[in-house]
Formats: structure tokens, C-alpha cells, sequence
């Protein structure tokens, strides 16, 4: 199938699209890597009247690793290029262990961080990466900016706390300690596929080798991602 006709709006800037957005709020959609959202334009799932396109906004996108180690993601940043970021692997382990799991190579070079965690599939890896990290979610209005911990962000099944007018803009994961252990696991029916289920494991372990806290995040599991 096709989808239903749209307009279509690229702004350049955050502040350009925030007042289209909230222009046509309830009406209009937010493009991103397109990876989730065209499939759900072309079975009709969805049928926007406006689509407002963030690639071309480039401040939205890019990976800064900070002097205290934490790192701080825009939302446009593709899947690929978490995957192969030194920063990353450095910053956070257990964020570069996820990302292989994605789909596949070409739908990681499309899709986005910022997509991944709007469209909040329960499959899906980043948020429940999100939760055992305890990572922070800025969101744009164009009265200023919000920021939620990722636990306040998934609300149900394809459902987070992001109003009509907002737009996700960065991802901040805090300091990734020495002594903490990153762990991923999931179980799909073919690499590349949706996972049945998964886990992400942030794990401290003490000066005695004792565990400490444990941070387990489970997806797959029910209609949003748990942590325990
Ligand atoms: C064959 C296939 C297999 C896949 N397998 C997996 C998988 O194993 N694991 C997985 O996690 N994903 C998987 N995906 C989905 C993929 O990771 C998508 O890229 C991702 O879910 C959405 O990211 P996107 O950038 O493409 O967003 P889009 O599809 O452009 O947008 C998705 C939704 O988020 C909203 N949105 C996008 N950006 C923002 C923003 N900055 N602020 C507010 N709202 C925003 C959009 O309006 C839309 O509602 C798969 C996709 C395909 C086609």
C-alpha cells in the first residue's frame, strides 16, 4: 500500500520545526530515519496531514563524550554511528554491546537513537539501554525544554510521556563507573529480527568482587520495558 497524501515540511532549525509542530500539533508527524514510520504511513496505521522532516537539522544529531565521562546523544544520531563510536565503547559499555542486535547494518544507518526510543516498541533495545543506565531525555517546546529520566518516559505500549508539541532532542547517560559490568542478551528468531525477549545488566561490583547494585532492564517482556 501507499500512504495517504501529506505535506511535507524540512525546517533547519529546532526552532523552526517546534513552531511548525506546534502549528499543526495532533495533525503532523515527525520524520526521522523513517525506518518505523514509513511502514506504519504506507499500512495506513497512521495518516498524518503534515510530515516534518528532522534531518536536516543538524544540531540534533552527534555524540559528545563529557570531562566527568558521561555521554550525551543527540536524538538524531543513527544507530550506526552509536555502534561505531569510540566514545561510546569507551563512555558506555553496555550501550555499545546493544546496538549490534539492532535490525540490520542498513536500517541501523537510517534509523535513529531519538526515533528508537519516540516510537517505543517493546522489542526494542535502546530503551530498556536507557533504563538500566538511568539516562536522562531532554524534550523541546517552544516554551523550553523538559527533562525526564527514561523510567517517567515509557508510559505503555507505543505510548511515552512526549505531548503533541515536543520533540526529543538529546539523551544524556551518566558516568559509567570502573567497577560496573555491562551485560546484553536476546533471543530473536534470526539475527536482525525484533527480539522475543532481551535483558540489558548494568552490574557494580565491589572492592571484594561482591555484586552490588544491579540494574536489570527487561524488553520483550511486557508492553514496556521493566527494570528491576
Ligand atoms: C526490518 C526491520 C527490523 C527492525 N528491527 C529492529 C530491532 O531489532 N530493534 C529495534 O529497536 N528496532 C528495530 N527496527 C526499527 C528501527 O530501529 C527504527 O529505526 C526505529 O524504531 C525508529 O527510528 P527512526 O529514526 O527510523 O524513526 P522514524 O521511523 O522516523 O520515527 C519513529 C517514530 O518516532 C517519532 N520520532 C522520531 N524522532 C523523534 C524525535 N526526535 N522526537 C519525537 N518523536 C520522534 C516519529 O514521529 C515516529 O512516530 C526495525 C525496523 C525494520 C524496518
Amino acid at each position: 500500500m501507499k500512504p495517504a497524501a501529506f505535506d511535507y515540511r524540512a525546517p533547519a532549525s529546532l526552532e523552526e520545526a517546534l513552531a511548525i509542530l506546534d502549528a499543526n500539533a495532533g495533525g503532523a508527524k515527525l520524520l526521522a530515519g523513517g525506518q518505523s514510520l514509513v511502514p506504519v504511513l504506507n499500512f495506513r496505521l497512521a495518516s498524518p496531514s503534515l510530515l516534518i522532516d528532522l534531518n536536516r537539522i543538524a544540531a540534533l544529531a552527534g555524540i559528545r563524550e563529557q570531562p566527568d565521562g558521561s555521554l550525551v546523544v543527540g536524538a538524531m544520531t543513527r544507530n550506526r554511528a552509536l555502534e561505531t563510536s569510540a566514545a561510546v565503547r569507551r563512555a558506555n559499555p553496555l550501550l555499545h554491546a546493544a546496538m549490534p542486535h539492532i535490525a540490520h547494518a542498513q536500517i541501523r544507518n537510517r534509523g535513529t537513537i531519538g526515533g528508537s526510543l519516540a516510537h517505543a516498541d517493546p522489542a526494542a533495545e535502546l530503551p530498556a539501554v536507557c533504563l538500566a543506565c538511568d539516562a536522562r531525555l531532554s524534550l523541546a517546546s517552544p516554551v523550553g525544554e523538559r527533562t525526564l529520566a527514561a523510567r517517567d518516559f515509557f508510559t505503555g505500549f507505543f505510548s511515552t510521556a512526549l505531548k503533541a508539541n515536543e520533540i526529543l532532542t538529546r539523551i544524556h547517560f551518566p558516568p559509567w563507573p570502573a567497577a560496573r559490568r555491562a551485560g546484553f542478551l536476546e533471543f530473536s528468531r534470526r539475527h536482525g529480527d525484533f527480539a522475543l525477549a532481551g535483558v540489558a545488566l548494568a552490574l557494580d561490583i565491589d572492592a571484594a568482587g561482591r555484586c552490588g547494585d544491579a540494574r536489570i532492564a527487561l524488553f520483550g517482556a511486557e508492553d514496556v520495558p521493566k527494570r528491576d
